[in-house]
């Protein structure tokens, strides 16, 4: 008998949208099931309202260090019920047209709405729905890990899920966990006038970056008043006066933080609950649902991508994996996930990476082999004339090859396109310096670095480049 569907999408985040979007383009017979709100965690509770926040909180910075720029400073007078209605406003601009309901029936997908369990290979149940389908498309991301911390549940926090949605945001904060969700509410909160700690077990912040840039990206947040503490061992959390109060050990010694409120940025764990995956015999870890090269389950006809998958927890991976996975099952053999990967910390300034870093690099290919290359925005005039010279533009060589990229600039996360783009297609180093960079903007220290790493292999290539000043 002819299924229903050709495909069944579980989810409508950021890797459910896209795998939707495209098999109906295909002409596909595609149902979407979403739990909740379609566009997920990246719409209503990660990028959009952490990047809307970020942006006031810009503006904030600005205003209180104008300064700089010959303008008197003012400290603003911050409205944060209005900033987190400025979110809610996004939000709701973006749900009411790329992320509509009409929209994907537009396009032929039929939305349904409830939460889902793969009740076979085939099959997938909606409440009393059963819907038989070719594929299943496993999308549910994932959800803020807790910590199992004394008197944390009692005292009460927020997470990502709900700081965004506070009718009245806190005066203070502790901040728990420092990689990039973490790092980002810590100095957007700071900026907006919020007394932030943050709190970090690991030795440093944003471990999985290059460590040189991410000492610097600690220095700017205790620069701007982030009370900054690596090497917090939790311990417990109690409440007193009103306030809640996290009790850690720093250094062998004991101590406690005390704000309005605590969020918790420890990590993520795959929304896998109720999908019924043991049953079919589809293999799952603590990371997510295990997938093969392809993307499949351990049952061929249902594949997981995105961040209940847990290879690379962004959105522009999620969407990516979507595609693949889509293809796969259409048209076998024709794509497969992307190993390189970009992303990017959005804190001011940004912090970028692609590739290896050096010690992995090192490890890969020796370090003999690998050489760091390294500029400092300070000598970029466009950082100078922005006023805006904190930063580094670290590129990761093997041998005269290109393997990774870091850089922590204003607008990081565009410059480092370019350098994914050259890494992926092994491009020389100088042919990505030869290539004419429009001057001033902060890619012409990239040319311009290039160039150096160029020049100094082999000096094959004669001379110096020089492109603007030096
Ligand atoms: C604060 C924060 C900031 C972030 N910033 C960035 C950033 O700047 N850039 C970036 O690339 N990434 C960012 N991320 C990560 C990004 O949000 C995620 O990687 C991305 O949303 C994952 O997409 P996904 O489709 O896998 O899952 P999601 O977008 O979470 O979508 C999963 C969907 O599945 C639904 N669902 C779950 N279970 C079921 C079920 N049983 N039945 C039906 N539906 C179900 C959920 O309701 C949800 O709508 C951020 C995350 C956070 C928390």
């Amino acid at each position: 008998m002819k299924p229903d569907y050709d495909l069944v999408v579980v989810g409508l985040g950021s890797a459910g949208i896209v795998a939707a979007e495209f098999a109906a383009d295909l002409g596909l017979r595609v149902a979407a099931v979403e739990a909740s709100r379609i566009g997920g965690d990246c719409l209503w509770t990660g990028c959009v309202p952490s990047k809307a926040l970020l942006a006031s909180a810009r503006v904030a910075h600005h205003m209180r260090t104008a300064n700089r720029y010959g303008i008197a400073p003012v400290e603003p007078d911050v409205d944060l019920v209005a900033v987190w209605q400025r979110i809610r406003t996004i939000q709701q601009e973006i749900a009411m047209t790329d992320d509509s309901p009409e929209h994907f029936r537009e396009l032929g997908v039929e939305l349904i709405f409830g939460r889902a369990r793969l009740a076979g290979r085939t099959t997938v149940e909606v409440g009393d729905r059963r819907l038989e389908t070719r594929y299943t498309l496993i999308a549910t991301g994932s959800r803020p890990a807790v910590p199992e911390l004394e008197g944390l549940a009692d005292a009460g926090f927020v997470t990502s899920e709900t700081i965004f949605e506070l009718e009245r945001p806190p005066r203070s904060v502790v901040v728990l966990g420092g990689g990039p969700i973490g790092v980002e509410l810590a100095q957007g909160c700071r900026r907006l006038g919020i007394s932030v700690t943050l709190l970090q077990r690991g030795a440093r912040l944003l471990p999985r970056d290059e460590p040189e840039l991410t000492s610097i990206v600690e220095q700017v947040l205790g620069d701007e008043g982030v009370d900054v503490r690596p090497g917090a061992n939790v311990r417990s959390v109690s409440t007193g006066t009103g306030r809640k109060i996290v009790h850690a050990e720093i250094g062998g010694r004991e101590d406690w933080f005390e704000a309005e409120e605590i969020l918790v940025a420890a990590g993520r764990t795959p929304n896998l609950d109720g999908l019924g995956l043991a049953q079919l015999g589809i293999e799952t870890t603590p990371r997510g649902v295990t997938v093969d090269p392809r993307l499949r389950t351990s049952v061929a006809s249902i594949y997981a991508v995105g961040d209940v998958a847990g290879r690379y927890l962004f959105t522009h991976n999620a969407a990516h994996e979507a595609a693949i996975a889509v293809r796969d099952m259409f048209f076998p053999g024709s794509g497969k996930p992307a190993d390189l990967v970009p992303w990017c910390t959005f804190t001011d300034p940004e912090l970028a990476s692609v590739g290896l870093t050096a010690a992995a690099a090192q490890e890969r290919n020796g370090t003999q082999a690998t050489r760091v290359w390294r500029r400092e925005l300070a000598r970029s005039d466009r950082a100078r004339a922005d006023g805006a010279v904190e930063g580094v533009i670290m590129l990761v060589t093997a041998k005269d090859k290109l393997v990774g990229a870091h850089v922590l600039a204003p607008g990081a996360g565009e410059l480092i396109q370019e350098l994914a783009l050259a890494i992926r297609s092994g491009t020389k180093l100088r042919d990505l310096a030869g290539l004419v960079h429009v001057y001033p903007t902060m890619a012409t220290s990239v040319q311009q670095l290039a160039g150096e790493a160029a020049y100094e292999y082999g000096r094959r290539w004669g001379r110096r480049l020089r492109i603007g000043r030096r």
